[in-house]
């Protein structure tokens, strides 16, 4: 159902208002004109347009009361007075506690984990904590293991921000400097061995920086997870926490997961269970692959600030292309003293192909092959562009053709004589 053009909302303290633009290329303008509200955490300025694309699902929360007017075609707009804001606003004053604790006692501020199945919120309730936290002057680290869904870089990896200001209410947080591995898959399912590895090594990294950094080390670090929590998606999200030894883990809507953490991780993990919003909206499958494409756009094309990204020729000899992952082969085909599950982190070198079309290739800091890429973080990202033209003539270097007097593909290529040969 499509509503009017114009609407002005009057928000009660401790109510939001939430809307969804779908229709395509439809934008609509959010504006406050009075009291004071916030988009997950990030302060609005009264007055100051800002502006909703295609998918949006967004909502405006106020502790005070205001008055709030949305221009333009919104697939479903409502205010809802049943948030659980009062509950996320009591977990960030218990964080708060802890990093005056730490600030006191110069030690780690909290390790903070949020987990729950797909679609309850978890990246929202991580915007909003960091949002809180850092509009308290601290310097938190962001951590996104989510592959399919992230916030940080494109999907496919996983990586870690230092948050020196809120989220921007169109951009969110600024991605001047983040800690980025190279994963290559919308799950962790995919390639369990590869996703514990580059974990590990991210949570080794960011204990190591906040060794150096005593304002981050005392703000702590908010990790938001995937939302798979059955079986090995359990296991992942354990191994997830022993890694980065999380203090507290705040599990949304889910009992079954709560009880789990808490009968499996060791006594001094905080587990806290913590109800999902009424308003977060559920993504179909078809959803969340756009909202990928998306993302990968978005890294290319920027998303308010247009980047104009330039494309250039580099000869196969000047570069080396690999994939991480080897065809496991079976237990008793393996070489001596080695597991199946190696083959799943080894590094194997790529020859240029047509395969390689429209892909995006990580570029690794790695200085060479032999280098430990796996371990090394991502300069960048490149999509190959390459015209077929290229790509043929890589096919058919060497190959000597016939040239047909044949005068175009329909006509008799076979019974037709040759001109020639190249
Ligand atoms: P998860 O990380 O658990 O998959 P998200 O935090 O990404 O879930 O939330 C799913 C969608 O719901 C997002 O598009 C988000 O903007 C939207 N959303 C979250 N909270 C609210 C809310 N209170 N009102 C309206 N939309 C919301």
């Amino acid at each position: 159902m499509t509503e009017v053009q114009l609407q002005e909302f009057k928000l009660e303290p401790d109510s939001e208002l939430r809307f969804e633009v779908e229709s395509k290329n439809e934008k609509v303008v959010l504006e406050v004109k009075s009291g004071y509200a916030e988009l997950f955490g990030t302060e609005l300025v009264k007055a100051k347009p800002y502006e909703f694309h295609t998918g949006a699902k967004v909502a405006v929360f106020t502790w005070h009361g205001c008055t709030v007017e949305l221009r333009g075609k919104t697939e479903v707009s409502y205010v809802a007075k049943e948030t659980p804001m009062v509950v996320y606003l009591n977990v960030h004053a218990a964080l708060e506690q802890q990093r005056v604790a730490a600030e006191q006692e110069s030690t780690r501020g909290p390790v903070t984990m949020v987990v729950g199945p797909g679609d309850v919120g978890k990246s929202t309730l991580t915007r909003i904590l960091l949002n809180y936290a850092v509009r308290m002057g601290r310097r938190p680290i962001y951590v996104d293991l989510d592959v399919g869904q992230g916030h940080i870089s494109v999907p496919g990896t996983i990586g870690a921000l230092l948050v020196e200001r809120p989220a921007s209410i169109e951009e969110g947080f600024s991605q001047q400097a983040p800690l980025v591995y190279h994963f290559g898959h919308s799950s962790p399912g995919e390639n369990l061995e590869l996703y514990n590895t580059i974990v590990g090594r991210l949570a080794e990294v960011i204990a190591e920086r906040c060794e150096n950094n005593k304002k981050a080390s005392t703000s702590g670090v908010i990790i938001n997870t995937c939302g798979w929590i059955k079986g090995d998606g359990y296991k992942v999200l354990s191994h997830a926490a022993q890694a980065f030894e999380v203090d507290v883990i705040l599990v949304l809507d889910n009992e079954r997961l709560y009880n789990e953490l808490k009968r499996d991780m060791p006594k001094f993990v905080k587990v806290v269970y913590l109800p999902k919003s009424g308003g977060v909206v559920e993504r179909s499958s078809t959803q969340r692959a756009e909202a990928r494409d998306a993302r990968i756009r978005e890294y290319f094309y920027g998303k308010r600030t247009p980047y104009y990204p330039h494309s250039f020729d580099v000869k196969f000899n000047d570069l080396k292309i690999y994939k991480v992952g080897a065809p496991s082969l079976p237990a008793s085909c393996m070489p001596l003293g080695m597991r199946a599950a190696d083959a799943l982190t080894k590094v194997v070198q790529v020859s240029p192909s047509g395969a390689l079309q429209h892909r995006v290739l990580a570029v690794s800091f790695a200085a060479g092959p032999h280098d430990d890429v796996l371990h090394s973080n991502l300069a960048g990202f490149v999509c190959v562009s390459v015209p077929s033209t290229i790509f043929i003539y890589i096919i058919l270097q060497h190959r000597v053709l016939a040239v047909s007097f044949a005068a175009g593909p329909h006509d008799d290529v076979l019974h037709s004589n040759l001109a020639g040969f190249v």
